[in-house]
C-alpha cells in the first residue's frame, strides 16, 4: 500500500457486503478530494432512505448563509434569549415563610400542583436560591433578617410579595410593629393579591414572573 492511500475492504462473507475505497494525495493537498455520493462507484447506498439526500453534496446558493443550507433545521436566537429562557425556566424559590401564607405557599409546592412542569424547584438555601416568596407578615423585628436573605442570594434574583401582610400590612396595616410592605426594605418584582392567595394565585405570580424575565433579557444589570 502507498503512504497517503487507505483502502477499506469487507469480507465478501460479510452479509451487507459493502466495500468502499477512497484516496488522498496527502503529498499533494490541491488535488481536490473525491466526491462522495450514493452514486459514486464503490459506494453502496444504506437502506435507510433519509442517508442518500444526506451524502448528496448540496450547491452553495449565493446569499444564503451556508450553514443555512447544510442544516436547514437550525434555528439562531440572540444569546440574551437563549439565557433568560433558561433562567425563566430553572426559577428556584427559597423554602421560607412568616405566617399563614406560607401555609398556601407549602400546599403549592406539593405534588397535586406539580410545580416541576415549570422548572420551579424550592430550594432550602439562599446561596442557590433565585426568587424569595415573602409569605406572610412581615414585623420590624423580622424585616432585618428578610433583607439579610435576600442579599445573601446571588444575582440574577427576585422577590414575589405573596398576600396581603407582605404587600401592604394587610390585616395589621396600622399597627406599628408590622412593616407595612416589604417593597420598604427590598425591591419586589411581582404581587400577589389575597389573605392568603390560593395556590393558582402564586403559580400565575411565577408566570407573571417568567414573563417578565423574557422582556428585561436585555437589561444589563438587573440585580
Ligand atoms: S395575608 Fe392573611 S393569610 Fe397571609 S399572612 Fe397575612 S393574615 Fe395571614
Amino acid at each position: 500500500m502507498e503512504e497517503g492511500s487507505v483502502t477499506m475492504a469487507l469480507t465478501p462473507t460479510d452479509s451487507t457486503s459493502i466495500s468502499a475505497t477512497t484516496e488522498t494525495d496527502v503529498a499533494n493537498p490541491s488535488v481536490p478530494a473525491p466526491i462522495i455520493s450514493p452514486d459514486s462507484p464503490g459506494i453502496t447506498p444504506t437502506e435507510h432512505p433519509l442517508e442518500a439526500p444526506r451524502l448528496t453534496p448540496i450547491t452553495p446558493q449565493p446569499g444564503k448563509a451556508l450553514y443555512r443550507q447544510l442544516l436547514p433545521g437550525i434555528m439562531q436566537v440572540p444569546a440574551d434569549l437563549l439565557l433568560a429562557a433558561s433562567r425563566k425556566s430553572s426559577l428556584w424559590p427559597m423554602t421560607f415563610g412568616l405566617a399563614c401564607c406560607a401555609i398556601e405557599m407549602i400546599a403549592t409546592y406539593m405534588a397535586h400542583y406539580d410545580l416541576d412542569r415549570f422548572g420551579i424547584v424550592p430550594w432550602p438555601s439562599p446561596r442557590q436560591s433565585d426568587v424569595m416568596i415573602v409569605a406572610g407578615t412581615v414585623t420590624k423585628k423580622m424585616a432585618p433578617a428578610v433583607k439579610l436573605l435576600y442579599e445573601q442570594m446571588p444575582n440574577p434574583k427576585w422577590v414575589i410579595s405573596m398576600g396581603a401582610c407582605a404587600t401592604n400590612g394587610g390585616p395589621y396595616t396600622r399597627y406599628d410593629r408590622v412593616l407595612q410592605g416589604v417593597d420598604k426594605v427590598i425591591p419586589v418584582d411581582v404581587y400577589v393579591p389575597g389573605c392568603p392567595p390560593r395556590p393558582e394565585a402564586l403559580i400565575d405570580s411565577f408566570l407573571a414572573l417568567q414573563d417578565q424575565i423574557m422582556e428585561e433579557r436585555s437589561v444589563e444589570g438587573r440585580s
